[in-house]
């Protein structure tokens, strides 16, 4: 792993890790640390410094503070601070490059030229819609002078999970900082090494002291006090349904706003007409990105009985030939899963899918990649049969994909809509017009053309129902989340 890794890498990880609080480095409260493990080899990679609500504490105290004078800059001397650290994170991007691809397993091709570069642009954008944003607005009211004021919320609290952690820290965190907020971030105890990293950087480039804090640990030790500290004006949760649904909850004790990232099962459906190499291209992709850790990505591929013969035949052929390996590795195309866990739960879903009577299109499974002998690799699987099987109906998080033949489009929509996630959907035809309509009908917060896995900074990216609430992200919608309204009445004579 060495070979590959830049200077700036293999220093950090060479010490062990603390936690960022106040603009200082310091270990938790309580000492304890945590490994960091390669999930291409299974060996650990890193110690962090590892939290509980003691250090939730320092760091929403020391935020509050720091909200301040950070609140009082004007948006353009904000925006000044965040294109620094955009040059800055430009400068560095093979490192953190590296450390995410060590950290989640991901093909270093993939964030290095996707997750990296894209993570930075948003930092940029936002800067940008900082200083041409709109704080207030007047209301045209009969005998009344009245307006409308907005303002940062002060502490605003974080919670990521573990597949992109580089992406998810930029497209939640940035706009609520350009929009004047603090934070207190609380990374996915699996992979918090970007994040940990973007906060030396953000050091280096004068970022003051408690504007950003990072506390790793796991969820109830972290999240949870980070969630009910009373100094804590907003939750960000990006995760799983289920512990969404727990997030909403203590929220709703406070009650404070909460913006849920939650949990998909897209489909995709290919017509007749469409263009397979294209289709196939999007879809094989769709489950070896990220090793299939994706959200949104298509997961269910309902594909026209006409087609589905040589659809099968092109896409199975592309999977097979995917080039399997550790993250790090630039020749990789697909690294290992996350965890041991994670590919315990993979394999699971298998054994129970075909237990529940789906048959392989694509025989997969666990595999081993020479010299890696500890990494968690599983090769691309794909199922077919009833949709009435658990791997059509629940999120895996693999490379995995189960496929439905269908005759008619409206077929097609009832399969697609027949879960209550409700986060991305694609379709596939050379007919435009039938894309928009299929497109316009899909229950969810995103339906994609010709194209799986469609995103860019002013294009609104969210889910509803099981996939989320509260506003998504990438969007100007998304910086104003972060700013609370005040209406400012007076009456006139
Ligand atoms: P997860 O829900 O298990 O954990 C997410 C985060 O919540 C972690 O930091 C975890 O420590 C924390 N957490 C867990 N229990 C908690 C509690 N009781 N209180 C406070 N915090 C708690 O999810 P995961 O396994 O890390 O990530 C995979 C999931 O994330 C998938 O379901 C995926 O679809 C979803 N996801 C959604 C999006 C989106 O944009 N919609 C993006 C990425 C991932």
């Amino acid at each position: 792993m060495n070979d590959f890794l830049t200077p700036q890498a293999k220093q950090f990880l060479s010490q062990s890790i603390p936690q960022f609080i106040n603009g200082t480095w310091i270990n938790s409260e309580s000492g304890k640390t945590t490994d960091v493990i390669d999930p291409s080899s299974g060996s650990k990679i890193a110690t962090v410094s590892s939290g509980d609500a003691q250090d939730v504490n320092l760091a929403v105290v020391t935020a509050d503070k720091a909200f301040k004078n950070w609140s009082a800059l004007s948006p353009a001397e904000r925006a000044q601070y965040l294109n620094r650290l955009a040059d800055k994170l430009e400068s560095e991007s093979e490192t953190l490059a590296q450390l995410e691809a060590l950290d989640v397993g991901k093909a270093f091709v993939n964030a290095d030229g996707f997750d990296i570069p894209f993570g930075i642009e948003c930092v940029r954008y936002y800067a940008d819609l900082a200083v041409n944003a709109d704080y207030g607005k007047t209301l045209d009211l009969k005998d009344m002078d009245a307006r409308v004021h907005r303002a940062p919320y002060g502490v605003c609290g974080f919670i990521f999970p573990w597949n992109f952690p580089f992406d998810l820290l930029m497209w939640n965190v940035i706009p609520a900082l350009a929009a004047g907020n603090t934070v207190v971030i609380k990374p996915a105890e699996l992979t918090p090494l970007t994040t940990l990293y973007v906060c030396k950087l953000a050091e280096e480039v004068g970022i003051p002291a408690g504007v950003i804090n990072v506390v790793v640990g796991a969820g109830r030790a972290v999240g949870t006090p980070l969630i009910e500290h009373p100094k804590t004006r907003r939750i960000s949760f990006t995760g799983s349904s289920g512990v969404g649904k727990q997030i909403a909850s203590m929220c709703g004790q406070r009650p404070i706003p909460c913006k849920l990232e939650l949990g998909g099962k897209g489909a995709a459906v290919i017509f007749d007409d469409a263009d397979i190499d294209n289709a196939v291209e999007q879809l094989a992709g769709a489950i070896t990105l990220n090793t299939g850790q994706v959200c949104c990505t298509a997961t269910r591929w309902l594909i026209h009985e006409n087609i589905y013969d040589q659809f099968v035949e092109k896409v199975t052929t592309k999977l097979k030939s995917t080039v399997i390996g550790p993250g790090i590795d630039p020749k990789t195309e697909m690294g290992p899963v996350v965890s041991q866990a994670q590919q315990n739960t993979v394999l699971e879903y298998l054994d129970k899918g075909l237990t529940e009577g789906a048959v392989e299109v694509l025989a997969g499974g666990k595999v081993s990649v020479n010299g890696h002998d500890g990494g968690y690799y599983v090769s691309p699987y794909l199922l077919t049969g009833s949709p009435n099987n658990i791997c059509f109906k629940e999120e895996i998080f693999g490379p995995a994909a189960f496929l439905v033949k269908f005759k008619t489009e409206g077929e097609a929509l009832e399969l697609v809509n027949s879960l209550e996630y409700g986060l991305a959907n694609s379709v596939f035809s050379r007919d435009i017009e039938r894309c928009n309509r299929v497109a316009e009908q899909m229950i969810a917060g995103n339906s994609w053309i010709n194209a799986h896995n469609v995103f860019a900074y002013g294009l609104p990216y969210g889910g509803i129902n099981m996939s989320g609430v509260g506003g998504g992200v990438n969007s100007p919608e998304t910086f104003y989340d972060y700013l609370r309204e005040l209406t400012i009445a007076r009456p006139l004579g």
